[in-house]
């Protein structure tokens, strides 16, 4: 990878920092490209600008200046989060330089085989089981997760070799800034939500997200939720050959749930409820996970340990814990009311629920249904205490006031029976107390671990 010489003495403009635009910046220095970053952040705040200039890099900080489009880039690096409509874009548009996003970037230089995750939910799990899956493979070489879960993939991609398996996460942000990307094995989880803030309508959205599958060929698969009905049109669009998973029975499924079974080609794999992570969400996340390590050789053995170890990706209704015939769930990122459903939803036995956090002034009326019938008791805190006691008042189940998530803790055990599940699933974002969903999270784990060790 290293000799590729495609960007050598290429003038190339990284625009935005942040994590990806890091570590694109430092790959094309070491591919020997003349680099330039560009990002809103001023100088003396920008750490890492700051250490890009150190390393050699021309660093341009403060604005975005238009200006310098004119000094005869090659190539712009766009930040995935930044619009098209940014005059910067515009600009390098006018001029034919092509602009491209972090990924497609680090595909162009990798020698690995690629499986390229998207979907409007379940991208990090997913990605986060096929990983696992794959690296239970003997003699094949290893996986590596990159990409929006949290990992440049430019940086992974030099590590990993012709042998090797890149696992990315893509958001549909980076996905229009693709042009040659070709996952051997793309999925597709599902398509809920649309950032349509961002790409302007749904119709922009779903086009983002089909363009994992653009550049695939019959010797490709496009693996995708075949109990969605969008999906059977849209797998019209690929020339792949289409992997249809199905946990409700459709038709022409290959990873199906049947008889509570997790099936492949019909084969049984193992009983849907020996998995760790909870919920029929968690059920279309494995089957899809199933699919593209079973594509990739996995043999049946290694699925089902990683199924039954699996305990969730962090303060995503991740499992902690038993304490007293308890089990105890993180769900931190639920920094809305809908993320709240999915995990209220994902459990038959009583909850204990523990909410509340930044007002938004949004209704939580969605949240009335499930809090009857899975509640038995809420705790408290935060700026939306009062919208979430309206809820159970109304419920009728009792709740307790408390400070925060880790004075919560207690009362979650006093207010609870053996056999429930106490679980964070705040409905609400975690600013008015907390930098971060993340805080949160480890804060209410530290607060269950202090909690068993007072215990015993
Ligand atoms: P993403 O990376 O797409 O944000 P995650 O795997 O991090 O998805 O899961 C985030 C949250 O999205 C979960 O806690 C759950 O509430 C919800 N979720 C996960 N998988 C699915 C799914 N397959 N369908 C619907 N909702 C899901």
């Amino acid at each position: 990878m290293l000799n590729n010489s495609e960007y050598s003495n290429q003038k190339v403009l990284v625009l935005g920092l942040a994590k990806s635009g890091v570590s694109a910046a430092k790959l094309l220095h070491r591919l020997g490209a003349l680099v330039t970053v560009n990002d809103k952040k001023k100088f003396d705040d920008n750490k890492d600008a700051q250490a890009l200039l150190d390393e050699g890099v021309t660093v341009i900080t403060g604005s975005h200046p238009v200006a310098l489009l004119d000094e005869g880039f090659t190539l712009m690096v766009k930040n995935p989060g930044i619009p098209y409509s940014n005059p910067m874009v515009v600009r390098a548009q006018e001029l034919g330089i092509p602009v491209i996003t972090e990924p497609e970037l680090a595909y162009s230089v990798s020698d690995s085989s690629w499986v390229g995750i998207t979907g409007s939910n379940g991208k990090t799990t997913t990605t986060t089981l096929i990983g696992l899956m794959l690296n239970e493979r003997e003699g094949a070489g290893r996986a590596f997760d990159a990409g929006n879960i949290g990992i440049p993939v430019s940086g992974v991609v030099q590590k990993a070799g012709k042998a090797d398996t890149v696992v990315c996460e893509l958001s549909s942000f980076m996905l229009v800034g693709i042009k040659t990307l070709h996952p051997h094995i793309a999925v597709l989880t599902n398509i809920y939500e649309a950032h349509l803030d961002w790409h302007g309508s749904r119709e922009n959205y779903v086009k983002a997200k089909m363009r994992l599958t653009m550049n695939q060929t019959p010797e490709d698969y496009f693996i995708m939720n075949w109990d969605l009905p969008e999906m059977h049109t849209l797998a019209k669009q690929s020339k792949a050959t289409i992997v249809p998973c199905s946990r409700k029975g459709a038709a022409g499924a290959r990873a199906t749930l049947t008889d509570g079974w997790l099936c492949f080609d019909g084969e049984r794999i193992m009983k849907a409820d020996e998995m760790q992570i909870p919920g029929a969400h968690n059920i279309e996340n494995a089957l899809a996970a199933i699919a593209a390590a079973k594509l990739s050789g996995t043999p049946n053995e290694a699925i089902v340990d990683v199924l039954r170890r699996f305990t969730g990706v962090k303060h995503r209704i991740q499992y902690v814990t038993s304490i007293d015939g308890r089990k105890v769930y993180n769900d931190s990122k639920a920094t809305n009311v809908e993320a709240s459903t999915v995990a209220l939803s994902a459990f038959k036995k009583p909850i204990v629920l523990l909410a509340g956090g930044l007002d938004r002034h949004l209704s939580m009326a969605d949240l009335l249904p499930l809090v009857k019938q899975h509640v038995r008791a809420m705790v408290t805190f935060g700026e939306t205490a009062p919208l979430m006691e309206q809820l159970a008042t109304q419920a009728g189940i009792p709740f307790t006031r408390t400070a925060n998530v880790k004075t919560a803790v207690p009362l979650a055990f006093e207010a609870s029976q053996p056999g429930d599940v106490i679980l964070l699933s705040p409905a609400a974002a975690s600013w008015d107390q907390y930098p971060n969903f993340e805080v949160r999270g480890d804060e209410f784990i530290a607060a269950v671990t202090s909690y068993a060790e007072k215990k015993e």
